[in-house]
């Protein structure tokens, strides 16, 4: 679907008239710049990926203009190119164009290659994997959007998807995208009531499950736990269930057996016509403060973005098969198991399983038999694997293999060089992405760059064209220069950002547009070394980070704070071998309580996890007297950081402190804890 290297034979042959040598070298560095990129061509001379970039930052609207004509099929072509304002909040991407989104995924490829597959399902029964040609994920998404049509989904209603990566989740999503309705996936590990606080706040009326998932080897109720969600959600009036296993479950008045249903539609649904701001997907992600945040993204900006970065991060090319290995219920699988590769008329692989599962080779069993050409996947499953040992890896062939990527947190020197060396036999670029469910698509990355230019283990290193990175001060001023580290921020407005916070852009604006007025705030701070390549140091709000799944400490300590024998509890994340952070929950009990710890460490995990996610129970729980405070009854983090990193000699001014003693007995706490 990419123009060809070509370049415009007028302007070589003028070069060369003028002055033969020195321009047939620029004429080659520009054919290149247009193979590269074949808008460059109309970027006035612009070359090279350094050049590219700059000009991608200063003449953003020539740029984006030119991408989005060149890159999207539009229904009507848009007026303006960006209608932002970055102090309130106010960002519009190609208004005036009109465009369908599940057109872009899939008609326009089943016109050109109606056989290439477009999905395959790596099952989690190893060597069942399953491919969809893009006619036949066509036909899929068509007869599930006749069938939400035919039972009364509209344009702009909201339809909560709550599955596991497989195909009919991704044919729910285009359909969606079809019929002009919001999405809304929700990640099938969240509990029945993280599942209800997200389809309540969304005011879903349709859910679309499956009876059962399977991830490694074992069963998960995914129906049951829709079942018990929906109960506390008045919206709802239909939950279609799809059948993952042969095991039938219990089926209520308002549960429609989809593949049934599905029979009976045709496979040709009429696309909407949607505005370039039209809302394509809601994606629910941890905040600060106890209640996520729907994060709202719309179709042309969010769908050019993603397909655009899929296109250059990771150099994918017409054949290559992708393998991102996010569940689809992260932004991750948002952008780089759907939209981006399959608006690039892609292959892509979605994972159903473990990395682990039956054994550490899955991942590389995986690479050989699907022949995958980029590998996606997160530090934490690398560092998972590389305990294991390089036989697993080693095992199998993965000479397919282009390019590595790393994506959620940051990885390690020592996960880096394991990735490179052994998986990648030091062939292929190890691309750390950085990026959040607010950014839409990958921001920062080592990749694209000049051939032979450098790529720093553990950096995420340079901005993807359009982005405009700025450290600031704590006084909110703009940080020149290198070797500095401040708050990350992005200085001008690219089309893949979230456009609000669905029903509260209050807080959207709060978040990230107060902080420091006329930029981008993303809560993450980073460092600038001495060459100018960013690397990302982590979060600066009350966010951690567990196995590249964000969570707010605050909604943890919500939950553990509903068990009736708990008065009080302060939650931190703590450096993690495996999953970057672990969760470290310190719990003050009301006055009179008495149950074995042993016990109360148990419920408190089963109330975290039945009220958020498994993935969010604590790793330890410190019984304490009381927490640190100071005099104004704001609890001390950074003490009780520094008390479980076992830093005490940088403890801090603790004068401040309500009752300093109390330090002294968590620090005591503490060590009993570790010497159990
Ligand atoms: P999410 O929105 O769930 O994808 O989480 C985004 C957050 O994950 C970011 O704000 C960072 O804190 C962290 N993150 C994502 N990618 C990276 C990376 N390559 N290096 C360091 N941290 C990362």
């Amino acid at each position: 679907m990419w123009l060809r290297c070509g370049c415009p034979s007028r302007s070589v042959s003028t070069s060369l008239r003028v002055l033969a040598s020195p321009l047939r070298v620029l004429g080659l560095r520009r054919c290149n710049t247009a193979a590269f990129m074949p808008e460059s061509a109309g970027f006035g001379g612009v070359s090279g990926r350094s050049g590219l970039q700059e000009f991608s930052v200063s003449s953003s609207e020539s740029f984006w203009a030119a991408v989005a004509r060149h890159r999207l099929s539009w229904i009507r072509p848009f007026t303006a190119v960006q209608d932002c304002d970055l102090s309130r909040g106010r960002i519009r991407w190609f208004e005036g164009g009109k465009l369908n989104v599940s057109v872009n995924c899939l008609d326009r490829h089943v016109h050109t290659c109606p056989d290439r597959v477009a999905l395959i399902w790596e099952r989690d029964e190893k060597g069942t994997e399953v491919r969809y040609t893009y006619r036949e994920l066509l036909e899929m998404t068509c007869r599930v959007g006749n069938l939400l049509r035919r039972h009364g989904v509209k344009k702009g209603d909201c339809v909560t998807i709550y599955m596991p990566a497989c195909p009919l989740a991704v044919a729910s999503m285009l359909a969606c995208a079809r019929i002009g309705a919001t999405h809304n996936v929700v990640f099938a590990g969240f509990s029945a009531e993280a599942l209800a606080d997200r389809i309540r706040d969304a005011q879903s009326s349709t859910v679309i499950t499956v009876n059962q998932g399977v991830r490694g080897g074992k069963i998960l109720e995914l129906k049951k736990t829709v079942d018990i969600a929906v109960q506390s959600c008045p919206t709802v009036q239909q939950v279609f269930v799809a059948m993952r296993t042969d095991n039938p479950v219990a089926m209520t008045a308002r549960d429609i057996a989809i593949e049934e249903e599905m029979l009976k539609e045709d496979v040709v649904c009429e696309p909407a016509t949607m505005n370039s701001e039209d809302t394509l997907f809601l994606l629910y992600t941890s905040g600060s403060t106890g209640k996520p945040k729907g994060l709202v993204h719309t179709q042309a900006g969010y769908l050019l973005y993603a397909a655009f970065t899929h296109r250059y991060v990771f150099n994918y090319h017409d054949g290559d098969v992708f393998g991102c290995m996010a569940d689809i219920g992260w932004i991750t699988g948002h952008s780089y198991a759907v939209y981006g590769p399959l608006a690039n008329g892609g292959t892509t692989v979605l994972f159903e399983s473990t990395p682990i599962y039956p054994d550490p080779g899955r991942y590389w069993d995986m690479v050989e038999r699907l022949q995958i050409n980029q590998f996606y996947g997160a530090p934490t499953a690398i560092r998972l694997l590389l305990r294991f040992g390089n036989e697993w890896v080693n095992k199998y062939d993965r000479s397919s293999l282009k390019t590595l990527g790393s994506v959620g947190e940051p990885i390690n020197t020592e996960a880096w060089e394991w990735y490179y060396r052994v998986v990648g036999e030091e062939r292929c670029p190890v691309v750390d992405t950085w990026w959040q469910t607010e950014t839409g698509g990958i921001c920062i990355a080592p990749k694209p760059s000049d051939p032979d230019a450098e790529i720093v283990p553990g950096m995420a290193m340079r901005p993807f064209f359009g982005i405009k990175p700025v450290l600031m001060d704590t006084e909110g001023k703009v940080i020149s220069g290198n070797d500095t580290s401040g708050a990350l921020c992005l200085a001008q407005p690219w089309p893949g950002m979230a456009r609000t916070i669905h029903n509260d852009h209050q807080r959207f604006i709060e978040t990230y547009c107060q902080p420091y007025p006329g930029y981008f705030f993303t809560g993450d701070g980073a460092y600038r070394s001495v060459e100018g390549y960013y690397q990302i140091t982590g979060r600066l709000d009350d966010v951690i980070n567990v196995s590249g799944h964000r969570i707010g400490t605050a909604e943890i300590e919500d939950a553990v704070n509903q068990c009736p024998a708990v008065a009080e509890s302060a939650v931190i994340g703590y450096s993690h071998d495996i999953k970057g952070q672990g969760v470290f929950a310190f719990v003050v009990l009301k006055k009179n309580v008495d149950v074995e710890e042993a016990d109360l460490s148990r419920q408190l995990n089963d109330i975290v996890s039945e009220k958020i996610a498994k993935h969010a129970c604590p790793d330890f729980i410190q019984f304490v007297q009381r927490l640190p405070k100071t005099r104004s009854g704001k609890i001390m983090r950074r003490v009780l950081r520094k008390v479980v990193e076992l830093d005490l000699d940088s403890l801090g001014d603790l004068s401040t402190l309500d009752d300093p003693a109390a330090v002294q007995e968590i620090i005591q706490g503490h060590r009993e804890l570790l010497s159990k």
